[in-house]
């Protein structure tokens, strides 16, 4: 889901200016995608409703009331609209009856597993290693696991919670200048003064998973237009449509990081709350459940990091397919910034990709336009995107 505005109950009105900036961008990543010849399905944005049970009124006021705090926001963002009992059974009419409902003009959702599929076929002058272990980043300088350090212009630390490695012994005094570090939601200022950073004190060692579960169900016949989200005093729980008569529901919150089978209780609460306003869910079937972890930082608000050879990004927590479009967008302005502070006194002496590094690992950006590769193509390459063995399929 890319909920920008109902999101604004677990987060602050800086994620909710990121989102909705991020909406339009993910419009103009699936057309260009479209452009370029993939015919799936990747994005809809037909709004999304908040409904309440009429026991529920009073918990789903209070989170209108949070949705309301942010008054500056009110220019930038649409307000939740009420439908009554007739506008909502025009829009959805196999939604229960009787339920309270808000229509959050706007919201979307982009097919998570398509959409990363089709970014990684069509990303031009890209060669992919799917499937290796990388122990160690640093500015421009990769290890990956059973081989030794490669450098590049610049490394990209993306690894969610798998950012959180041990520290090296000589880790804790070494030194980088001129680090660019912010609240990448502050969308504002933030760049700290010219001071040298501990680089071992990056906020990445407090990182969390955050446990969420889904189900996805087969519902031949059952129609909903949009994703719903369902306020009520103890789950958060919505429903979103998929092409292909499937249903997503989510998604648990819990503090762990545990990665087993979604639990029974997860599994009896989100199906039972979806089957309350999709009452023809009934005789859905139940295709897949999944858990999965989200990367989040102390105060559940994303980290966007560039010092020269050097880009991190991670705490994401529950809005990684919400900001991923804006955070990338002024990540990358940081790294121009990065890439104009002075140059490091002690230059890395390892060899450069390409120089000494196996032949996989160079971006080779005269070849041309380079798909993921079979499993067992060739040695340390394993695997498609969707089996990676952390790959997300999120709603
Ligand atoms: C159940 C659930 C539902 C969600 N629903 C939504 C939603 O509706 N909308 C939304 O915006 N967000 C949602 N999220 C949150 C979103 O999925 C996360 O914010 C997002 O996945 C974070 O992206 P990331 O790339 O930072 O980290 P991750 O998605 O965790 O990706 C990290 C990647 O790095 C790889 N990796 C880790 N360690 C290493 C290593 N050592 N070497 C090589 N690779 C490594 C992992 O395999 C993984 O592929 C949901 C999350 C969950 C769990």
């Amino acid at each position: 889901m890319l909920s920008p505005i109902a999101e604004l109950d677990n987060a602050g009105p800086e994620i909710a200016r990121l989102g909705w900036r991020s909406l339009a961008l993910w419009r103009e990543v699936a057309e260009a995608l479209r452009a370029d010849g993939c015919n799936a399905p990747l994005f809809e944005q037909h709004g999304s409703l908040m409904l309440a049970h009429g026991a529920d009124l009073g918990a789903a006021r209070r989170v209108l009331a949070r949705l309301d705090t942010a008054p500056t926001l009110a220019a930038e963002l649409p307000a939740p609209q009420p439908l009554d009992r007739a506008a909502l059974a025009a829009l959805e009419p196999a939604l229960a009856p009787g339920l309270h409902a808000w229509l959050l003009p706007g919201e979307a959702q982009v097919m998570s597993r398509d959409m990363l599929n089709a970014l990684a076929v069509h990303a031009p002058n890209v060669h992919w290693c799917w499937g290796e272990r990388v122990e160690r980043v640093e500015a421009g300088v990769l290890q990956v696991a059973g081989e030794g350090p490669v450098r590049f212009d610049l490394a990209i630390d993306v690894r969610g919670v798998g950012a959180r490695v041990s520290r090296e012994p000589n880790e804790a005094t070494s030194v980088r200048p001129e680090p660019v570090e912010r609240l990448s939601a502050s969308g504002a200022e933030g760049q700290r003064p010219a001071q040298p950073e501990r680089i071992s004190s990056h906020s990445t060692e407090k990182i969390r998973g955050v446990r969420g579960e889904v189900i996805w169900l087969h519902a031949p016949g059952v129609t909903l237009q949009r994703p719903v989200r369902l306020l009520h005093p103890r789950h958060r729980v919505y429903i979103v449509p998929r092409p292909g008569d499937l249903f997503v529901v989510g998604a648990s919150e819990v503090e762990s990081e545990d990665r087993s089978p979604v639990s029974l209780r997860s599994a009896v609460e989100l199906m039972a709350a979806a089957q309350s306003v999709l009452p023809e869910l009934a005789e859905a079937r139940i295709v897949h459940m999944e858990a999965n972890l989200r990367p989040a930082l102390p105060d559940n608000e994303p980290r966007t990091h560039s010092e020269p050879g050097l880009l991190r990004i991670n705490g994401l927590f529950r809005h990684g397919w919400l900001l991923a479009p804006a955070l990338v967008e002024d990540a990358l302005t940081q790294v121009d910034v990065a890439s104009r502070a002075p140059a490091d006194p002690h230059p890395n002496p390892l060899p450069p990709a390409g120089e000494g590094a196996p032949c996989h690992r160079t971006a080779h950006a005269a070849e041309g336009p380079s798909l993921p590769r079979p499993s067992g193509e060739r040695a340390g390459v394993r695997g498609t995107p969707e089996q990676t063995p952390e790959s997300h399929q999120n709603p």
